[in-house]
């Protein structure tokens, strides 16, 4: 533009505009056919090391944004002029990473728009988290997302409509089969939330109310995810030995997405408590076949050998809670069926460890940060005394870390082509605020069971192809402008089991649809993540 529009004439400055916007359309023509022009980036990253999130080597060069999208990858940006270069030498470039399986609800629902920045996630680098899962998915995805937009949010969020929220609201906590018309309301309710933009149907069949549908009720409403293109999430009915035990209950998930016709998706894929560890092995076998049968499986997994849970979810047996919390506390408080509870509690108990194996993670209570053998010592009880004391006290306080997963069997999951990473991340346990750097820390640099190409693919790109992100998970033009940048030397978790509020470090920058979420390593405030929706199989939709 001339100097001084200020001073012509107003006629003047109206020829000038038409001649600019014609001398841009002829520009935007002539880039067309890839003449040297110089083309205009908000940001270029400029001689990072590059992970495309594909599977393909990485590479030195320049990642520009523009707006909300990626618009060069490559050798070399000097084609563009930018407002800001961002020296990356020696950092790794790659695509935000995706979280698989995650419980952000304190963080991306406070009433604090600093807190929903969800700062756990962002420092690990990640830029899109999978919610809704284990079940917990409301099917009303539109306003739910809608709600999250409007708030605003820092990371990007993908939602699944889940069945233990649909089947509380038909059938509250009971222990029993839908009526014909019960399961009709369900199966609308499912098919609500796909035509919103649901990615699948999770479920958390190990979990009162779920944990009482029969295996045929969970394919009836499968099926109406199946139909409008969705995936079959599941928490599954036993990773352990506490009811089919962990093989059968493989059995039992592929045997849904084959009956409904859809891909299957586990959740933290594990052997977890002592009778099965080691059976890792079988159950990767049962994934294979069902691949190579034709099938499309996957799994995500976490890489700690602690699971998070609570005491109810993971000592109390299922009968025992029929009705819900109420319900349970008034069974502990019939001495002859509290005998019976106590029995079938100490046997899980077994299973899990024992009582030095379970970390009471709750916080601010008595509890917090100890194990339940140190609690019944402090209260000179049995451990499962301790359990009940706890479990009767409050519902919500009863959060644990159990550990109960073999490093064999973390390291075999690990390795197969098919899991990607997720944090599974909940409150209390440190894997909400760590799990990526811990498993580039623990598993690419310390024990060398995955390379870093294969941690990068495996929680970005190939994530992106499980959840059928569109344009996410890549460096590539005309994709959303995602992207990290990362010191692979310093790039860390800082949480522990002791401490698991620790921010993750080694991020320096990390764009979310274009905006920087981290810049030059501190978070910013500011709140660019998006729902994103699952386009449901045209037609399907009313
Ligand atoms: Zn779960």
């Amino acid at each position: 533009m001339p100097a001084s529009p200020m001073t012509a004439p107003r006629a003047r400055l109206k020829t000038l505009a038409l001649a600019c916007s014609a001398l841009a359309a002829v520009l935007a023509i002539t880039a067309g056919h890839a003449l040297a022009q110089v083309k205009t980036a908000d940001v270029i990253i400029h001689g990072g090391t590059i992970y495309t999130g594909a599977d393909q080597p990485p590479f030195v060069g320049d990642v520009a944004l523009l707006g909300d999208k990626i618009v060069y990858v490559g050798p070399s940006a000097k084609g563009f002029t930018a407002k800001r270069t961002i020296e990356a030498k020696g950092m790794v470039v790659a695509p935000g990473l995706i979280d698989a399986h995650t419980h952000p609800d304190t963080y991306i629902r406070s009433a604090d728009p600093a807190v929903r920045v969800n700062a756990p996630w962002l420092a690990q680098g990640v830029s899109t988290i999978i919610i809704g899962v284990d079940g917990g998915g409301t099917p009303d995805v539109k306003d739910d997302q809608a709600k999250l937009e409007q708030q605003k949010i820092g990371t990007n969020v993908v939602s699944y409509v889940g069945f233990g929220a649909i089947r509380t609201r038909v059938l509250q906590n009971d222990a029993r089969a839908p009526t014909p018309e019960e399961l009709e309301r369900m199966k609308a309710m499912v098919a609500k939330g796909m035509c919103e933009g649901a990615v699948g149907f999770s479920t958390g069949l190990f979990y009162a109310p779920q944990s009482f549908a029969k295996t045929e009720e969970v394919i009836a409403l499968a099926k109406e995810a199946a139909k409008r293109g969705g995936i079959y999430d599941t928490h599954q009915r036993d990773e352990s030995d506490y009811t089919i035990g962990v093989l059968n209950s493989v059995k039992e998930t592929i045997r849904i997405g084959r009956e409904a016709g859809m891909p299957v998706h586990f959740a933290h894929l594990k052997a977890l408590g002592i009778d099965v560890q080691g059976q890792a092995p079988a159950i990767v076998d049962l994934i294979n076949q069902a691949r190579a049968s034709g099938m499309e499986v996957n799994a995500d997994q976490y890489p700690w050998l602690a699971s998070g849970s609570s005491l109810e979810a993971s000592l109390v047996p299922r009968w025992a809670v029929d009705g819900g919390y109420a319900a349970m506390i008034k069974r502990f408080d019939d001495p002859a069926t509290m005998d019976k509870i106590r029995m079938e509690m100490r046997e899980n108990l077994r299973r899990r460890g024992g009582p030095d194996a379970i970390l009471l993670t709750a916080f601010d209570v008595p509890w917090s940060g100890k194990t339940l053998t140190a609690m019944a010592k402090e209260w000179n009880v049995e451990p499962i005394e301790a359990a009940v004391r706890i479990l009767r006290q409050a519902r919500t306080k009863g959060g644990i870390a159990s550990f109960n997963m073999a490093e064999p069997d973390v390291e075999l999951i690990m390795k197969q082509p098919w899991v990607v990473t997720s944090s599974d991340g909940s409150d209390g346990h440190p894997r909400q605020y760590a799990t990526m750097p811990e498993k580039y820390l623990v598993y690419v640099k310390q024990k060398h069971v995955i390379d870093l190409a294969n941690f990068i693919r495996h929680s970005t790109g190939l994530t992106a192809d499980i959840f059928k992100l569109d344009r996410r998970g890549y460096l590539k033009p005309g994709y959303f402008a995602d992207v990290v940048v990362f010191d692979p030397n310093t790039y860390a978790p800082k949480a522990d089991y002791v401490h698991p509020r620790e921010l993750s470090v080694g991020v320096q920058e990390l764009f979310v649809n274009g905006e920087a979420a981290i810049d030059m390593g501190k978070i910013t405030g500011a709140l660019p993540g998006r729902g994103l929706k699952h386009m449901p199989t045209p037609g399907t939709c009313a």
